[in-house]
């Protein structure tokens, strides 16, 4: 196996947790799992809480009866709701508008409290806008069904689906769609990496923003990704979504200063390049 061993089970599974955990005893965790699409957390959010919450609190305690006491955890900028501050530092007050949102502020929480009583060793990686492709085009970004910006956009260029919804062009910014700020999938993955130095200092919960502090709108993003794709995206506008905050731009400085981060990918166009030569070797 090229990465390693992969096993698959369910974290709400505590068993067959304990049993990975007998086999491996590893040093750390990297908790990945969780489902992320803002407008089903809205209409199913028991969905939510069940994966997302029951789970990470399965998994911590598993993690704790085996003595592992290193986490990093995948945060993301929908704990901080509306923001009252752009750019937004993770020391921001964290009022989320979904339930997606609210699930991984709640895991948040627990973590700060099993820091406290069980001297866990945790950091939370608060990601923005997960973008791109691995640049050796052997990992990309493929969901079913698919309810992210970037990918719609490439299917559309493709010709896969007849065009791209912009959900809402009235919002109080620049051109009337959503702002967000997108970082690249290898970025924060470096990321994990350095927190994983950081954590082994001390018991505690860190907490960062991972951003290229820079936000692009959904109508600059179809527009960057007809220049790069080299095609017409056919572009209809719909309604808002339900649960999006307009505006939603990191300040990661704290990332960039205490774990000595920094993105490689600081420039939309390559990002989407590393999209779209891995969606168009795939499809
Ligand atoms: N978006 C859109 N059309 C789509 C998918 C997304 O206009 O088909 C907008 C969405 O409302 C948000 C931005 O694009 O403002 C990024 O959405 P995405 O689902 O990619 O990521 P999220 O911000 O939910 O993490």
């Amino acid at each position: 196996m090229k990465w390693g061993p992969l096993e698959e089970g369910d974290i709400n599974d505590s068993q067959r947790l304990h049993s990975v955990f007998h086999k491996y005893q590893p040093e750390a965790v990297m908790h990945f799992a969780a489902y992320a699409y803002v407008g089903e957390s809205m209409a199913d959010p028991l969905k939510y809480y069940k994966n997302n919450v029951h789970g990470s609190m399965t998994l911590l305690n598993v993690m704790r009866e085996c003595n592992v006491e290193n986490i990093i955890f995948s945060s993301t900028c929908a704990t901080y709701g509306i923001p009252k501050a752009i750019p937004i530092p993770d020391s921001h007050v964290q009022q989320p508008v979904n339930p997606y949102g609210r699930s991984k502020l709640v895991i948040e929480h627990m973590l700060r409290d099993y820091a406290y009583a069980y001297s866990l060793r945790a950091c939370s990686l608060r990601y923005f806008n997960a973008a791109g492709s691995d640049p050796d085009g052997q990992i990309g970004e493929w969901h079913d069904p698919e309810t992210h910006l970037i990918p719609n956009v490439m299917l559309a260029a493709a010709g896969k689906r007849e065009s791209i919804t912009v959900f809402g062009d009235d919002y109080d910014t620049r051109d009337g769609t959503c702002v967000r700020d997108y970082i690249h999938v290898t970025d924060l993955a470096e990321a994990h990496v350095l927190a994983l130095e950081a954590v082994e200092e001390r018991p505690g919960l860190k907490t960062y923003n991972l951003g290229n502090d820079e936000g692009y709108s959904v109508k600059e993003i179809i527009d960057v990704s007809a220049g790069v794709c080299g095609r017409e995206i056919p572009v209809q506008i719909g309604n808002r979504r339900p649960g999006d905050p307009p505006v939603l731009i990191a300040d990661s400085s704290k990332a960039r200063t205490e774990l000595g981060w920094k993105p490689n990918y600081d420039n939309l166009e390559q990002i989407i390049k590393t999209a779209w030569d891995w969606f168009s070797r795939t499809n």
